[in-house]
């Protein structure tokens, strides 16, 4: 099938290069002038694996505004608060065949993405790999070749012959997806991953590996996985994992899978970019209030990464 990335970051970039790779027919659409600009003028990407073999992979990058390619199959990797202009820019290109898969971390695009995609040809889920960009047109994957997985499922909870072939290609390209039917336990799983793992090793400007050996690393992560449960119990979500294994994956991940790396909401406030902390423990927080439940902790963590973006902590 034809994919269009819509982000060509370092997630898009990844997922779309490994397709690519794989023998599809793979575009990329993106709103970064220098990112777009850099591509065409080193005419590809830059592409290595955990610092090593950089090479220069050949993709084809396009504004959405001059954008004429006829995708069966759209890929979404903005960061959360890029998404809605995003989607404006690229509208023009969308039709009622197409199907969209992204794979975002934290939650509030899928309404944004329901207003031009309904939700039978919708499908969301997680990426479990990190990926770097390192500056515009230089990308760099973690992990070795086939590292890393997803989960992925339909917004109606329903699999359809389209996405068995979605899962099929991404198979193909390495992606390892698990398809699910449980679409907002799948996504909520990552959100209450990241709340814990991405906002604590950011404000304190650590590796994965290096928060795990705290002390008090399991303290304040329990506490953490504890109010979001608290806040899916009361909405109805039933999570893919009880409170146990939610905190037995930060503990493998922080220690086997990546201790080495740090967070992508490190990376954004490392670089003075915004982050996407109202999308992850903001989320939460607002989704509990809903429910007349303050998971206050959350609250308290947006609210320190916001003090540390006000104070220039990382300038
Ligand atoms: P990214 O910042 O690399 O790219 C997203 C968009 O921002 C792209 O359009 C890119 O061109 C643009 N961009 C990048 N740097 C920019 C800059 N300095 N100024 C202006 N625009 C810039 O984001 P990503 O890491 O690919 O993340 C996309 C989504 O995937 C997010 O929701 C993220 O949380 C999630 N995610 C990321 C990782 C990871 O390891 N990077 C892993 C899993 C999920």
């Amino acid at each position: 099938m034809k994919y269009t990335v819509l982000g060509a970051g370092a997630m898009g970039l990844r997922y779309g290069v490994l397709l690519q790779e794989a023998g599809f027919d793979v575009d990329f659409v993106d709103t970064w002038d220098e990112q777009v600009e850099t591509i065409r003028k080193q005419k590809g990407v830059y592409v290595s694996r955990d610092g090593q073999n950089k090479h220069l992979v050949p993709v084809n990058v396009y504004y959405p505004e001059e954008y004429k390619g006829d995708p069966d199959v759209l890929i979404v990797f903005t960061k959360q608060y890029q998404l809605a202009d995003f989607l404006k820019r690229s509208a023009r290109f969308f039709n009622d065949r197409q199907y969209v898969v992204t794979c975002m971390n934290g939650m509030g695009h899928v309404d944004k993405l329901n207003q031009y995609f309904p939700k039978e040809r919708l499908l969301g889920g997680t990426a479990l790999i990190g990926t770097v960009l390192n500056k515009a047109g230089d990308v760099d994957f973690i992990g070795p070749k086939g590292a890393g997985s997803m989960n992925i499922a339909n917004e109606t909870e329903k699999p359809d012959e389209m996405t068995h072939k979605i899962v099929d290609e991404f198979q193909q390209a390495g992606l390892n997806p698990n398809l699910t039917t449980n679409f907002l336990g799948t996504l909520m799983a990552k959100v209450i991953f990241n709340s814990v793992i991405n906002t604590l090793c950011t404000m304190f400007k650590i590796r994965m590996g290096e928060y795990i050996q705290s002390p008090v690393a399991q303290k304040l992560g329990v506490q953490l996985i504890d109010e979001a449960f608290d806040v899916c119990e009361r909405t109805g979500i039933t999570l893919l994992n009880t409170r146990q294994e939610e905190w037995e994956t930060v503990k493998y991940v922080s220690t086997v899978s990546n201790p080495l790396h740090f967070p992508s909401m490190y990376q954004d406030i490392s670089k003075n970019r915004q982050t996407e902390v109202d999308y992850i423990n903001g989320y939460i927080y607002d989704l509990g209030l809903k429910y007349h439940y303050e998971a206050k902790t959350h609250d308290f963590l947006r609210n320190l990464v916001h003090l540390a973006e006000f104070a220039g902590t990382f300038d």
